[in-house]
This record gives structure tokens, sequence and C-alpha cells, in this order.
């Protein structure tokens, strides 16, 4: 049954007062679990939204009910026409945040500030330089992580996110937690997830339960803070007592969020997806370039949502590599 009324509502009853637009396929880093070795297949440039249609798209999100857009990418920062997409959507009545590798974001400074952006996510998953060469094929530690104490410095709400994996920086958890002594940020480790073309499987992965065993060997019950998680909030939140920052868990492997989820998300050529899961799309920019609404599209694409991680509920569905392998490559579908 449809909701006329309410179109951003789902069968499960789920508004989706979110949107997270991912403006480009390209990226300035090559991080292994996020972009394929031999790199993906790029959307010819005029099949990309330009400014004027993301914000045509993000208008009517907002007209019926999104009060959230976060850019992400590839690397949002590196399209050409980021300042006059700030301040395009600027003018809508919505919270505006971006995801960045941050390589560049000290270039951006003024102008993120100028269009009201105030919480920025940062992909940082070693703090230490030759691992985060290793797994994002380039040489730019130093500058995210200068970049990352500049953002906290100029007043910005700063989530890093660290992707944990089997082997390579399951080691740094705790480093990762003393980094949020003195700095007032929070650190989200994320539990390695399965896109097309990144190699995923399970036993590479770092489970939420996993992450807890090394807390709990290294902080007393004392210590551990568990904090109270903000509504449609995908990660569990905890601090040590008396740090100034915060660390927090995104389990969408061992423990989805699901029911709670109130994100879609719209590709850089314009494609809805109801889930980062799933494995179907919605064209919202032939529609809208076909001169038609697109509203009946989001209705149907919302309304198809499943209830669990694009239909893949169980861990064994999520195992099953042609499931997954239907999907986008995480770079061209924007976290
Ligand atoms: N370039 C920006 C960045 O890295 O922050 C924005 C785009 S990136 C695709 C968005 C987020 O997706 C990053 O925090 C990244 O760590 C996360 N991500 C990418 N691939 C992932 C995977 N396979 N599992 C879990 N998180 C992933
Ligand atoms: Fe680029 Fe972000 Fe993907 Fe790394 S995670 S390759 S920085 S888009």
């Amino acid at each position: 049954m449809t909701n006329e009324k309410n179109i951003l509502q789902d069968s499960h009853g789920r508004d989706h007062g979110y949107l997270r637009i991912s403006l480009i396929e390209r990226c300035n880093l090559r991080c292994t679990y996020c972009m394929p070795e031999e790199g993906v297949q790029l959307s010819p440039k005029s099949h990309l939204m330009t400014y004027e249609e993301i914000y045509e798209i993000a208008k009517t999100f907002v007209n019926h009910g999104v009060t959230k857009i976060r850019l992400t990418g590839g690397e949002p920062l590196i399209r050409k026409d980021i300042p006059v997409i700030l301040e395009k959507l600027a003018t809508l009545p919505v919270e505006l945040s971006i995801t960045s590798n941050a390589v560049i974001i000290d270039k951006f400074i003024d102008i993120l500030k100028a269009n009201g952006v105030k919480k920025i996510n940062v992909s940082l998953d070693s703090l230490d330089a030759a691992k985060f060469k290793h797994i994002t094929r380039r040489h730019e530690f130093e500058k995210v992580y200068n970049n990352i104490l500049l953002l906290e410095k100029e007043g910005f709400t700063v989530k890093v996110n660290a992707v944990l994996m089997k082997g390579f920086n399951e080691n740094e958890i705790i480093d990762f937690i003393h980094f949020t002594k003195d700095l007032p940020i929070s650190v989200r480790f994320i539990e390695f997830m399965p896109f097309d073309g990144n190699k995923w499987d399970m036993s590479k992965m770092v489970s939420y339960a996993e992450i807890m065993n090394y807390v709990n060997t290294s902080f007393t019950k004392d210590q551990i803070v568990r904090l109270q998680d903000a509504p449609n909030d995908t990660s569990k939140n905890y601090k040590i007592e008396g740090y100034k920052g915060s660390f927090a868990i995104i389990s969408s492997v061992t423990n989805p969020f699901c029911d709670s989820c109130n994100r879609l998300r719209l590709t850089a050529n314009g494609q809805l997806k109801n889930c980062l899961f799933s494995s179907t799309e919605s064209d919202l920019l032939t529609t809208l370039r076909t001169g038609n609404t697109i509203e009946p599209v989001i209705q149907k694409a919302v309304q198809a949502k499943f209830k669990i991680r694009g239909g893949m509920d169980t861990l064994e569905k999520l195992q099953q590599p042609k499931l997954h392998n239907n999907n986008r490559s995480m770079i061209t579908i924007g976290g």
C-alpha cells in the first residue's frame, strides 16, 4: 500500500529524513576496501548530476521531509563546483554535513563555515603513516592527520571513521581511543562491509564483540561509559571516563541498525538507492531530464526498501558473493 501523504515513509513505517548525496565517483585516495584495484567504470560526465540537478532533486526531498543532507563521494571536495553546490544546498532548510578523506579540506574551511557546515566525518584507518599508505595506496597521512586537528581547532564537530580489518589495524583500536583523550572528537570503528570488488570475507572483519573485547581488556568497567545514542544513530557510543572525546562502533554486519534507518542515498549519476546494500536503483536523473516529476519514482523506491540490509537479512546471505556483487563498489555509492 502506498502512502499518498508521506512518500518518504516505507512499508515498515520508517520515515526517511536523511539524504546522502554522492557528488563524484572519483577520489584522490584508493582505499582497498572501497575502490577495487583495477578502478571502477566511471560514468560519462554527461551522466553525472550537474549542480542544478543536485539542487532540484535535493529540494524535492526537502519538500517531502528531508532535514539532513550529507555530501559524500568518492571524494566530494575534488569536485570542481563544490563551492556552488554548497552554496545552493545551504539555501535549503537542512542540516548540511560532509564526509571527506580530508586530504585537501584545509582549503575549504571558510567555504564550509560560510555555508553552515558544522559536522564533518573524516576517514582515517591508521595512525601509522606506513599503514595509511598501504591501505589508501597514497602518501597523504600527514595532511589528513593535521587536517583533523585543524578541523577540531576551527570548531567543527569531527567524527573519524576507521574501517577495521583483521591483521591490519585491529591492534590500533586502543591507540585510536587514546587519540580521543585530549581531542573532543568521536572515533567510529566500522565493521568492514562487503561491496563489489573489495575482496570482502567475513574472516577479515573485526566485529563489535571483538572490538569491545579489546576495550574491556585495556580499560576497567568503571572507565568505560556507555553514552546515549542519538535517535536513528547507526553507532553504539562510548567514552572513557575523563577523556574529552568518545568512540563508537558501527556494526552493520554483526548487529545491523536497520530498524531505525532513516537514510536514502543518491549516487553521483542520479540513482536513488534505498539502502547501502540494495542491488536495485531508481533512476531519478533520467526522470528529471525527461521533464517528469520524480516523486512517484522516489515513492516506489522507498516502498520497495527491504526491512534489513537490502534483503541480506542473515549473515549467511551476506556471505554469498553473488548477493553483494550485484551492488556497486562503495566508491560509487558514497558510504
Ligand atoms: N572519500 C570520503 C571518505 O573517505 O570519507 C567519502 C566517501 S567514503 C566511500 C565514505 C565512508 O565509507 C568512509 O568512511 C569509508 O571508510 C567507508 N567505507 C568505504 N568502504 C567501506 C567498507 N567496505 N566497509 C565499511 N566502510 C566503508
Ligand atoms: Fe576515497 Fe573515501 Fe573510498 Fe577512501 S573511502 S577510496 S577516501 S572514497
